[in-house]
């Protein structure tokens, strides 16, 4: 077998490259994937890994143990003077370094037999077929896995988007006990920061702002209870930054373009949620296994027609979040709102992880959270802590 010919070419080994590779091995097709760096590939990110993701690991035959990291048991939000948590309604979360779980899939795609080119950036020139090292490469179909800023989706045509949220966001970690075992989303007047555990004495502080100068030191300075704590924690790795887009593509698949042949888009090249729903590795999962399951029928219009399914429930619970985002009012009222009524809570993230629909949420609790939005606020409460779930954490810090 040439190294220069395959049944599918992967640009892009990142978490959908390499899920995508794996879920195409399982099903037989002899996989190219090359990146353009070398492993360990490391990138800005929550390290949270929700139940689904974690089921959706398992589908690709990958097993994650608590060593691999820490487990947490749902999600804690916090602003201003509202604090409210909710379990999980089934499993738990994990909390893994970028790091890990990156070489978590790529020990599985090697032992499928996937074959890798690292270090070998795709160079995709106009009229030209793509080379790899200088040479044509053959394939039957090409998938762009090569992240936000897709070279292969430029080059396919297929860059017509409904670009709805643009921000930055950052990552760094810092030797600390978790002193919670949720991750906490803590909300500032420069953005949101998550608290993942991600070992017995680490975790991962993630933040998303809107703000274009604003950096992770003063997004964590703006949050009282992050103030306190973090300054005495000893980072544990350097703070890197990136962009965090709301994005939808008109299309995500061509077929027979000349001299490229039958494309597909996958993870953040098929477009993107803003970090603050922690849905981008269960969308690159959910997409690599539907297009395994496309390619495996040679049906390309299948993943078209599906794909856009995968984002319609974290876009708009990105829309929701952001909304929250920009209207602090808003934000308030509704976490005071959650925290009243904590099983309201509990429902949306039962919504946000697909153990229950957003129809079905709003169905049964609308009427009740639209009429809590508006009724009159009461004064402020310092004991204003709100728990849902029989094992929360104790939330032993006033917001
Ligand atoms: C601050 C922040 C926090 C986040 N937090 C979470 C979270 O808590 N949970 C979650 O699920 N998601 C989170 N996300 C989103 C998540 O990180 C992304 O959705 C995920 O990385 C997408 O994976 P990907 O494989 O599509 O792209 P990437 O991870 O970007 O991988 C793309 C790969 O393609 C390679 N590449 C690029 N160009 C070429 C080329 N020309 N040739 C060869 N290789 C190339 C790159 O080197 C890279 O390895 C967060 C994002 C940000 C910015």
């Amino acid at each position: 077998m040439s190294h220069r010919s395959c049944d599918v070419f992967i640009a892009g080994a990142g978490p959908a490259g390499l899920a995508a590779a794996i879920a195409l091995r399982q099903r037989g097709a002899d996989v190219l994937l090359v990146d353009a760096l070398r492993p360990p590939i490391d990138k800005p990110c929550g390290e949270g890994l929700m139940p689904e993701v974690r089921r959706a690991l398992t589908n690709l035959g990958i097993q994650l143990e608590p060593h691999h990291g820490t487990e947490f048991t749902g999600i804690t939000f916090a602003s201003g003077q509202a604090t409210v948590s909710a379990n999980f309604p089934g499993g738990t979360g994990i909390g893994v370094r970028r790091t890990t779980l990156h070489r978590l899939l790529l020990e599985r795609a090697t032992e499928l037999g996937v074959r890798f080119s690292w270090n070998t950036p795709v160079v995709l020139r106009e009229n030209q077929p793509p080379t790899l090292a200088g040479e044509p490469i053959h394939y039957q179909w090409l998938i762009g896995a090569d992240g936000a800023a897709s070279r292969v989706r430029a080059w396919a045509g297929l860059e017509a988007a409904q670009l709805r949220s643009r921000r930055f966001g950052f990552r760094a970690h810092y030797r600390i006990a978790p002193w919670s075992s949720h991750v906490e989303v803590h909300w500032g007047p420069l953005g949101q920061t998550y608290i993942t555990p991600t070992g017995p004495e680490e975790i991962c502080v993630s933040a998303m702002t809107r703000h274009p100068g604003v950096r992770l030191a003063e997004i964590l300075n703006s949050i009282p209870v992050l103030r306190d704590k973090l300054p005495n924690a000893v980072p544990t790795s350097s703070e890197r930054g990136c962009l965090t887009l709301t994005r939808r593509l008109r299309r995500v698949t061509r077929n027979n373009i000349a001299l490229i042949g039958n494309v597909a888009l996958l993870g953040d090249a098929s477009g993107s949620v803003d970090a603050i729903t922690g849905e981008g590795l269960a969308l690159a999962f959910r997409q690599a296994l539907l297009l395994a399951q496309s390619l495996e029928g040679s049906n390309l219009a299948h993943y078209e027609s599906n794909h856009a399914a995968t984002l319609a429930l974290p876009q708009r619970m990105a829309s929701l979040l952001l909304l929250l985002d920009r209207h602090p009012s808003l934000r308030n009222r509704t976490l005071r709102a959650f925290a009243d009524r904590p099983a309201l809570f509990r429902e949306l993230l039962a919504v946000h992880i697909g153990h229950q629909t957003l129809p079905h949420f709003l169905l049964r609790q609308g009427p009740n959270l639209a009429a809590r939005l508006l009724a009159p606020q009461p004064p402020f409460d310092p004991c204003f802590v709100r728990e849902s779930g029989p094992t929360n954490p104790p939330c032993t810090d006033r917001i």
